[in-house]
């Protein structure tokens, strides 16, 4: 049956097959979805074709998905994709956020921020969550990646990234394996910013500044062990004062789990049972790796609502292990999914994460559990959606929400025969069928090519600074070469120190 399109429909997506919340994610039927301005207005079998004012988005043989969330991304090493083969994360941290480069230039921060989008987009995702360093801050930078953002047409969730203790101070072993006059070697740029208060500045030239429309704003904390109580207290503050999302890194690798067992007896070797007892643990958090959470650390999530963001691409290159998926499900902890950075992982890509989610849930628990390919496409949506507090947004096809699409074209040999919507989409699909992208009812990518800025000049401004990039990246390869045999000295010791591992969900 048809009807008349809601008044002030602006765009038609007509004829696809749409994961709403409540559609059968196997044979998912066939709807319409009118678009008015940025918004869902409506969702019917079929509506009625409306005047030519109204723009039609043949959606015929699509899945059409909400557009996914990238829940952990940073945009300053976009240019270093593909240049590191698997290393130890200790090792990778001085690659990928050197603190002895010469400042960036601004082109070169407009073109890799421009590049990372382009690539999220065209790959199905509409909101990034951008933890960016800037390190040394340059207000200038700040502007090029804002502007660079708003021209694509992406949702940011954008953090800056900081801290206020050194690195080399929060390393198993490092003070002691390296000679002291390697130690300015060993720091990398998520450290305590000499002259700036960030925190202070970013409240008061971003917080209290007007909304931008695709802007939303979060803090980032760089990792618990890296900032003090007084700086997590303050965020958590600022947090709660405005309502933002918090995005931190934790217990990524081994080492990270080590450090948290040699350093915080007060709280039984738990990072989050300190953060527990510091009163900032809240539905505002996520933990962007959680790989190596106690079963106890897992239950406190649950308890006060904090999530965990999982990046599987990354975690497996850089040699720090599978997250416990199964555990944090059955904890009942919000998992999301991020692709985190280009130098890792390598790969924006939605496709490979969601894959990897429901490959490595069975790892983590070989015992047959919940469905992991409609947990994987949620973990890619909703649960990002909700972690940047935007779940009443965005991450689901419904009327009222933000009408951020991802049309698959199911003509490909992925889809036939189509037995289910939900497995074919995580199993067989790896990114070649996004045709259409729309970010707040704007269409961004059309027949797979990004429409918002000339795909051709992102590549040439590209070109135009890699001389650049390549020269100091070489400059950094060879000073971390040089620092190769005690950083393989210092993994060893962290891999054959004791780890109370009986209090990990899985081993
Ligand atoms: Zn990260």
């Amino acid at each position: 049956m048809t009807e008349r399109a809601p008044a002030g429909t602006t765009l038609l997506v007509q004829g696809g097959r749409p994961l709403t919340p409540g559609a059968d994610w196997h044979q998912p039927a066939c709807a319409d979805i009118a678009i008015a301005g940025d918004a869902i207005a409506g969702i019917r079998d079929r509506y009625d074709v409306p005047d030519r004012s109204v723009e039609i988005v043949d959606a015929r043989d699509h899945l059409v998905l909400p557009g996914f969330v990238n829940a952990h991304y940073h945009s300053h090493d976009v240019l270093a994709k593909g240049t590191l083969e698997e290393v130890p994360l200790e090792t990778w941290r001085l690659y990928a956020l050197p603190p002895q480069y010469p400042p960036r230039s601004v082109e070169e921060v407009r073109a890799r921020t421009l590049l990372g989008a382009l690539e999220c987009l065209r790959s199905g995702m509409t909101t990034i969550q951008d933890m960016l360093t800037l390190y040394p801050y340059d207000e200038r930078h700040m502007e090029a990646v804002m502007a660079a953002y708003e021209q694509v047409g992406i949702r940011v969730v954008f953090a800056l990234q900081y801290a206020d203790r050194k690195g080399i101070e929060t390393i198993p072993f490092w003070k002691d394996t390296f000679p002291a006059e390697l130690h300015p070697l060993l720091s990398t740029a998520a450290e305590p910013e000499r002259k700036l208060d960030l925190l202070g500045h970013f409240e008061a030239t971003r917080l209290k500044a007007p909304a931008r429309p695709l802007v939303s704003w979060a803090l980032g904390p760089s990792s618990p062990e890296r900032c003090s109580t007084a700086l997590m207290q303050r965020t958590m503050e600022l947090a709660r004062r405005y309502d933002l999302p918090v995005y931190t890194h934790i217990y990524e690798s081994r080492g990270m789990a080590l450090q948290a067992r040699l350093t915080l007896p007060q709280y039984s070797g738990l990072l989050i049972r300190r953060l527990a007892d510091e009163g900032v643990l809240d539905p505002r958090l996520n933990f962007a790796h959680s790989v190596w959470l106690s079963q106890e650390e897992i239950e406190l999530l649950a308890e006060h609502g904090a999530g965990a963001v999982i990046n599987p691409q990354g975690n497996l290159k850089m040699k720090c292990g599978i997250p416990p998926i199964r555990a944090l499900q059955e904890a009942g902890v919000r998992v999301a999914l991020g692709c985190d950075n280009c130098s890792c992982s390598d790969a924006q890509n939605m496709f490979v994460a969601m894959k990897l989610f429901a490959l490595l849930a069975a790892v983590s628990d070989p015992i047959p559990g919940p469905p992991q390919a409609a947990a994987a496409i949620r973990a890619a949506t909703q649960s990002g959606a909700d972690g940047a507090r935007l779940g009443d947004r965005i991450g689901r096809i419904e009327e009222g929400f933000k009408a951020d699409l991802t049309l698959i074209d199911m003509n490909d040999p992925s889809w036939s025969p189509l037995n289910s919507a939900a497995r074919q989409l995580v199993h067989l699909e790896a990114g070649r069928g996004v045709r259409t992208v729309l970010v707040n009812g704007r269409i961004v990518v059309r027949g797979g090519k990004l429409v918002s800025v000339d795909e051709g000049t992102i590549y040439e401004a590209v070109k135009t600074v890699m001389p650049g990039f390549r020269k100091d990246f070489a400059e950094i390869s060879a000073r971390v070469a040089k620092l190769q045999p005690w950083l393989d000295r210092a993994h060893r010791q962290i891999l054959d120190a004791e780890l109370d591992v009986e209090r990990l969900p899985f081993r």
